[in-house]
């Protein structure tokens, strides 16, 4: 079974195919586009790289493509993209301008140009739907959480694949199908106890911290919009809500410029002084920018404030798992957040923090209470698996519906079969 994963930005066109024959999981090929301006031709180059490295004959070989889709009204989990689905996405495209819209488009093209291949979409949010409902509700009136205007919680496949990695690497496996069994049956699976409390710090050109008992997300440091939590690289990340009209009284701009700023001109890049990218961030502060310098201080600040947050939730923690580009690569960054937390029981070995980069590895020290982690994200390899577990519920469907008509004699006992399976 040949599953697409496809990445779409505004200009840019990722994928990753897998194959999942013969109960294998294996990688078959990756491959992406940058500055994209004919996407529809995009999509066609890249169903021919495939056909060229040999991967498919035809589109008809790919039993799906998955996207990683953020958010949409009314719908969470991982769901096939109908037209329904994307018009919920597009009524939240306020909530996430810079990434539902270029999801929309690029999942329309995909449809025209395969269009007998399900398109199947597991969003962002999904991982936080069991999260209790103190840490999602904002103190708004009732007619604004039901707009939306809650805490929904992105990175969900990032923070899934960390809860399910981390607890095989420590050894607790009951946890780990709790977490692989979530989207399907809910977090219903008994664990056996101690609890596993782990702290997701999924790093990068976008930012958010996880807390995870038994596999189940308890909260997190996004909010309504990618925009929120922590700095982000040009998007705000948290901020005082009454700033908004503050400064659009105070300075005339219009309500949409002011959202442009907060989207685009703010986060990392508004305190560095333009650098978007914390390696270049830290190259300037290394060469005395102290705006280059304050923005890494804020964004570790508000990285150690979240955390601080989740050690507290969860009774303390058994990892400090860090993820993505800033997690997985930048030494000064992670000694920076464990900087004097040994009396929270984080002791970080100076010397496996600083040699370990983009590779799995325990970088805390023997003596360290808390475990701490770099995990290499897999974010895509995540989607595939729920696409695969969601194409196989299809197929038990069929089966039963299939058996239900032939035998009718049979019906009761199939129908029973058939309401054991839940569709999200
Ligand atoms: P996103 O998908 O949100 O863009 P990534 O996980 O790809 O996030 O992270 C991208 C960011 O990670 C870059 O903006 C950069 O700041 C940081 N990054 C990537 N590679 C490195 C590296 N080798 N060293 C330090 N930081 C890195």
């Amino acid at each position: 079974m040949k599953i697409l994963v496809a990445n779409l930005g505004s200009t840019s066109l990722k994928w990753r195919l897998f194959d999942f024959a013969h109960g294998q999981e294996q990688l078959l090929h990756k491959g992406g586009f940058e500055r994209v301006v004919d996407y529809p031709k995009a999509i066609g180059d890249c169903l021919l790289e495939l056909k060229a490295a040999g991967h498919i004959a035809s589109e008809h070989d790919l039993a799906a493509v998955g996207f990683k889709t953020i958010m949409a009204r009314n719908v969470n989990g991982c769901v096939r993209l109908d037209e329904s689905v994307l018009q919920a996405m597009e009524a939240f495209n306020g909530i996430a301008p810079a990434h539902n819209p270029p999801y929309i488009s690029g999942i329309r093209f995909f449809a025209q140009r395969v269009p007998k291949v399900p398109l199947i979409g597991l969003f962002e949010t999904a991982f936080y739907q069991w999260a209790p409902a103190p840490a999602m509700r904002y103190a708004v009136p009732d007619a604004w959480h039901d707009l939306g205007v809650r805490r929904w919680g992105f990175h969900g496949a990032s923070h899934k694949f960390v809860a399910e990695r981390s607890a095989e690497l420590l050894g607790r496996e009951d946890v780990a199908e709790r977490t692989r069994q979530l989207y399907l049956a809910g977090c219903v699976s008994p664990i056996r106890q101690p609890d596993l409390r782990v702290i997701s710090c999924h790093l990068g050109g976008s930012s958010s911290i996880t807390g995870i008992l038994n596999g189940v997300a308890i909260g997190t440091s996004m909010g309504m919009s990618p925009q929120s939590g922590l700095p982000q690289n040009n998007r705000v990340g948290d901020l005082d809500s009454f700033a908004l009209p503050f400064v659009v009284r105070s300075t005339g701009l219009t309500l949409e410029a002011a959202e442009k700023v907060l989207c685009r001109e703010s986060g990392l890049k508004a305190l560095s002084g333009g650098y978007n990218d914390i390696r270049d961030i830290q190259k300037q502060a290394a060469r005395g920018s102290a705006g280059a310098q304050l923005a890494v201080d804020v964004f570790v600040h508000q990285a150690r404030q979240w955390i601080g947050s989740f050690f507290l939730q969860l009774n303390g923690a058994d990892a400090l798992v860090f993820t993505a580009g800033i997690g997985e690569n930048d030494t000064v960054v992670r000694r920076a957040i464990c900087a004097d937390l040994d009396q929270l029981g984080i002791v970080l070995d100076e010397e496996k923090n600083s040699s370990v980069k983009a590779r799995e590895a325990v970088i805390s020290s023997p003596d360290s209470a808390v475990k701490v982690l770099v995990i290499p994200a897999n974010e895509e390899l995540v989607v595939a698996r729920e696409v695969k577990r969601l194409l196989d519920q299809w197929e038990l469907e069929r089966a039963a519906e299939a058996a239900r008509r032939t035998k009718p004699a049979r019906k009761t006992k199939l129908s029973g079969l058939k309401s054991k399976l839940t569709t999200h």
